[in-house]
């Protein structure tokens, strides 16, 4: 049965209901940028299962998107959103405007330095910087007690943890698995700007992170040999402009080169007007298995 969804625009709103929550257990908090999907409902649904009450919230965060990225163009179909959170029983959306988060521009910021630079980041200057500061100002303004985040965003999940951890943080972080499409690309918000050939073209991003592990599922262990087999696959689809292919230590998300231990196996390419990213995390001991970043 699904309950009544109340929207929040302003934090001194979303405070009240907030009041009235925290009386019946445990909040959980599902933060997003909306175009919500399988992905983000699997993260509410979560939410819903484990927590008394759950608040979403969908900002378009403008920090995280640098200069000629599609802060303008995201989609934003907020009562379709609104819809799909009330029917997985959701109770609270905050929908804040730039202002509420903002109110004095953005100043001050929280920067996870030394991971904020690498993979996605190295392509996108300040993108997590904008990422770490919304998601600390969010869990500061919900103060939930469970916060959940998708591995479809490893890097994002790891410097969340990391931020979360070193500022002592009281909130517990839960990272869930990527939901993919049938043919296993990976559910994004930013699907919606493929076309059919480029929506064809997209899961090159899956069959190369495949291809990638399968090499070290024949056992080899020179990271170098799985990055290439990954590569070379990206290189067979002429509508993917590889960004890179990694395979990265996940403590530190530096790459590695002897392919053992928890390791993320990470991908970007832009294909049509969409940047796409997936990854694998992989534990590769004698054996290699999937894990959660
Ligand atoms: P976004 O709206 O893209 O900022 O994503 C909001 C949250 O949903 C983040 O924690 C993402 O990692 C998560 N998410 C996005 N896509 C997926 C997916 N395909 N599977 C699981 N989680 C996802």
């Amino acid at each position: 049965m699904s309950r009544r969804l109340r929207v929040a625009r302003a934090r001194r709103e979303l405070d009240v209901f907030l009041r009235e929550l925290r009386a019946e257990g445990p909040i959980g908090f599902v933060p997003t940028m909306g175009a919500l999907h399988e992905g983000h409902l699997s993260l509410v649904r979560a939410s819903v299962g484990e927590c008394a009450r759950t608040v979403a919230s969908i900002f378009v965060n403008p920090t995280q998107f640098g200069p000629g990225e599609d802060l303008a163009a995201y989609p934003r179909p907020w009562e379709e959103d609104q819809a799909l959170l009330e029917a997985e029983g959701a109770d609270v959306l905050f929908l804040p405007s730039a202002e509420e988060i903002y109110p004095a521009g953005p100043r001050a910021f929280i920067d996870v330095a030394d991971l904020s630079g690498l993979l996605c980041g190295a392509f996108r200057p300040g993108h997590f910087r904008g990422v770490a500061t919304v998601v600390w100002k969010l869990l500061q303004i919900v103060d939930p007690d469970v916060a959940y985040f998708g591995s479809k965003d490893a890097q994002q999940a790891v410097i969340v943890r990391r931020m979360v951890k070193d500022l002592f943080g009281r909130w517990t972080i839960r990272v869930l698995p990527t939901i993919r499409e049938k043919d296993g690309l990976a559910m994004s918000s930013r699907n919606r700007y493929l076309d059919p050939s480029e929506r064809a073209a997209a899961t090159v991003l899956f069959r190369a992170l495949a291809e990638g592990k399968r090499v070290l599922e024949s056992g080899e262990r020179k990271a170098g040999m799985a990055v290439r087999a990954a590569s070379e696959t990206l290189a067979r689809e002429p509508l993917a402009r590889p960004e890179y292919v990694a395979l990265a230590s996940l403590a530190d998300l530096r790459p590695v080169e002897e392919a053992r231990g928890d390791l993320l196996f990470a991908i970007a390419a832009r294909v049509g007007k969409a940047r796409l990213i997936d990854n694998l995390a992989l534990r590769v001991g004698e054996r290699v298995e999937e894990i959660l970043p």
